[in-house]
């Protein structure tokens, strides 16, 4: 085979291997298809500085024009992968055109939920994935008064605080008792309290019924029966893998399953970012892990392993969100059951039969670093609680 590396999804984890790639020496091919007409870019920003008009699209750019042609990647954008053939190893594309491979990283990304609520095709309902949704949010936020939004995850918040910062009256709702719930009951209390400070109304425990109006949205149902007047409605219910065209390699709900360096259960079948469900010492689990700092490592895994070099020190996964002027950071998987210590009110442990699994740290990037690094450890509590003692000195039990 000549075909090289062809890689699939030109995204943040796409774009990372394709460069690590070269940057290891790989002198082979490298092709990376893009469904989206705009080199790959950042999606962090789109609900942060990007939809506040603070940031434009230059600037999420993952790498400038001039690197693709310096490490001669042939980018093709606007180009959709329609199928993957993994015996012949062969992708075909939207256009008919079919392409060899040596190897191919499926790096696809996830796709917004999109729930059967009567009124999804009414104007001024939005979702938000690419830099073509935010740009016309954004545009459509600029007129707007009154938002409600769908959903009270990442995507949800990030995008309530935002238009709530343009001047929009904003209610966001979820069937959940709180806000990124799934961080649990105690951080949930603090995000539902920089909203509720910054005049963002929260509906929990109810769901919605229906967006209504004419063509264009002018009011949500909720079903509980309560009407909230909305001119811009957003809904945030998460994504599934964007795995359709994907077929002869072992899925875990949608996701390529993989082992830590990407590699599927199909031979020169790799997979990273959204799009996989990579193996995680932590839980003993196949797990899909939507975020920023996992797309980037698991991209520079994939390139390791393709040109055979050892893989890079594994940082632990960790994300971020900013709302409201507030950062929150949080690594580790915890479970409902673990117990919750507080260090002074801007660092929290999960600890479960004396273990670290998880820690947040809240407007506290250095302390929540440095507490990373306990995770799989096991101090004593009093150690943990103590915000006097330096996080470097803890001992690790
Ligand atoms: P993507 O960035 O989604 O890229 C996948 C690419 O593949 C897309 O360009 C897509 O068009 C393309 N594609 C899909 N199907 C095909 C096909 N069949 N053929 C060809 N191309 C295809 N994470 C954080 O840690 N912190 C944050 O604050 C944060 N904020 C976010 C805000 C928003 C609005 C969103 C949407 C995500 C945010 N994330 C955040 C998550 C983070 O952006 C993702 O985890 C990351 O983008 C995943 O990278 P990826 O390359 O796997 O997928």
């Amino acid at each position: 085979m000549t075909g090289g590396v062809v890689v699939v999804g030109a995204g943040l984890a796409g774009a990372t291997a394709a460069t690590t790639l070269r940057e290891l020496g790989f002198d082979g091919p490298i092709t990376l298809i893009g469904a989206e007409p705009v080199l790959p870019y950042e999606r962090p920003g789109l609900s942060k500085g990007y939809l506040a008009g603070s940031t434009d699209a230059d600037d999420l750019r993952v790498h400038g024009p001039e690197v693709y042609e310096r490490f001669g990647i042939d980018v093709r954008l606007g180009a959709e992968a329609v199928a993957l053939d993994a015996e012949a190893r062969r992708v075909s594309l939207a256009d008919g055109t079919t392409l060899s491979y040596d190897d191919v990283v499926i790096a696809t990304g996830g796709v917004n939920r999109r729930p059967p609520l009567p009124g999804m095709e009414r104007r001024g309902v939005h979702q938000l994935r690419t830099i073509a949704e935010a740009s016309s949010l954004r545009s459509a936020a600029s007129s707007a008064r009154t938002a409600v939004i769908v959903g009270q995850g990442f995507v949800g918040c990030e995008v309530a605080a935002t238009v709530r910062s343009l001047g929009l009256d904003v209610t966001m709702v979820d069937p959940l008792p709180g806000p990124l719930w799934s961080l649990g009951a105690e951080l949930s209390a603090r995000v539902a309290q920089w909203h509720a400070d910054a005049g963002v109304r929260l509906r929990n425990d109810v769901g919605v019924a229906s967006l209504d109006g004419g063509p264009a949205v002018t009011s949500v149902t909720l079903t509980d029966g309560a009407v909230l007047p909305a001119d811009l409605v957003v809904v945030g219910v998460g994504a599934r893998p964007a795995t359709d065209w994907v077929s002869g390699v072992e899925l875990v709900d949608g996701a390529v399953a993989v082992d830590a360096d990407g590699r599927s259960s199909a031979p020169h079948v790799w997979a990273i970012g959204d799009a996989a469900a990579a193996w995680d010492e932590q839980t003993g689990s196949h797990r899909r892990v939507e975020h920023f700092d996992s797309a980037i490592v698991q991209g520079q895994r994939v390139a390791h392993a393709l040109v055979g070099a050892p893989s890079p020190p594994g940082g632990r996964s960790w994300f971020w969100t900013d709302q409201h002027g507030h950062t929150l950071m949080h690594a580790g998987v915890h479970g409902a059951d673990d117990v919750v210590v507080w260090r002074g009110d801007s660092v929290v442990f999960w600890v479960r039969d004396g273990e670290v699994t998880a820690v947040a740290g809240i407007d506290a990037g250095r302390d929540f670093r440095r507490a990373m690094k306990l995770i799989g450890t096991r101090p004593a509590t009093a150690d943990l609680q103590d915000d006097a003692l330096d996080l470097r000195t803890v001992p690790a039990g």
